[in-house]
């Protein structure tokens, strides 16, 4: 488990990473809003939780939470805040934060907290599909690559979620008309060509790698990358 601690008072940075380590959790640490915001998507798909100061320097850390919503959703996160004040946690909560803890803080409660986090997100994750850099949430009908957001057009979401459902196989066009057009289409019809010609422009914008391979006389797949190392 990966926590990303945006902490500007280095004190606090100090007593979380030794208990975080203790308690087997690897740590990262932003000090300021700024870097925390434009953190490169390889690192941010890599974290499992972040725990947030709000009173940081620079960059105010509800322009960080706002930011790391839109570009991850799902990563849940906690509110460090010295502000024990109610419009702020009514204002966490409601921009998305998992939850909040007010300092100064037992470290065994913010433990707790981080576990049912994790839980929550467990339960979540059943609602997404990942692969690669490829992030479909279920439950909002939102679709991510490396990061950004895409919109989709419906036919354009049920064929990619097929095709995620199914990586690295080739999918027969016949197959892909009866799960995504259900027959509605001549199986003459060039529709699931002009449909996964849309889908491709729009996942390989910004020069992304291409991930839908044509197969000749059969299809096309949807290519899961090796993971890192
Ligand atoms: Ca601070």
């Amino acid at each position: 488990m990966n926590i990303l601690i945006v902490e500007d008072d280095a004190r606090i940075v100090s007593f979380l990473v030794k208990g975080l380590k203790a308690e087997g959790y690897a740590t990262m640490i932003v000090r300021d809003g700024a870097e925390a915001i434009e953190m490169p998507a390889s690192l941010l798909e890599d974290l499992d939780l972040v725990l947030l100061d709000l009173g940081l320097p620079g960059t105010d850390g509800r322009e960080v939470l706002r930011v790391l919503r839109a570009r991850r959703p799902a990563l849940p996160v906690i509110i460090l805040t010295a502000r024990d004040d109610v419009r702020e946690k009514v204002w966490g909560l409601d921009s998305g934060a998992a939850d909040y803890v007010t300092k100064p803080f037992h470290f065994e409660e913010l433990l707790a907290r981080i576990r049912a986090a994790l839980r929550a997100q467990d339960q979540r994750a059943s609602s997404e599909l990942v692969v690669g850099d490829l992030r479909l949430d279920l439950t909002t009908k939102t679709a991510w690559r490396a990061g950004r957001r895409i919109d989709l057009a419906p036919r354009e979401w049920a064929l990619l979620e097929f095709m995620m459902r199914n990586p690295n196989q080739v999918l027969s066009r016949v197959q892909i008309l009866s799960h995504v057009w259900d027959f509605d289409f001549d199986p003459g019809s060039n529709v699931v060509d002009v449909y996964v010609g849309y889908l491709r422009r729009k996942l390989n914008a910004e020069g992304l790698p291409s991930l839908i391979q044509a197969v000749r006389g059969a299809g096309y797949r949807l290519l899961s990358p090796e993971p890192v190392p």
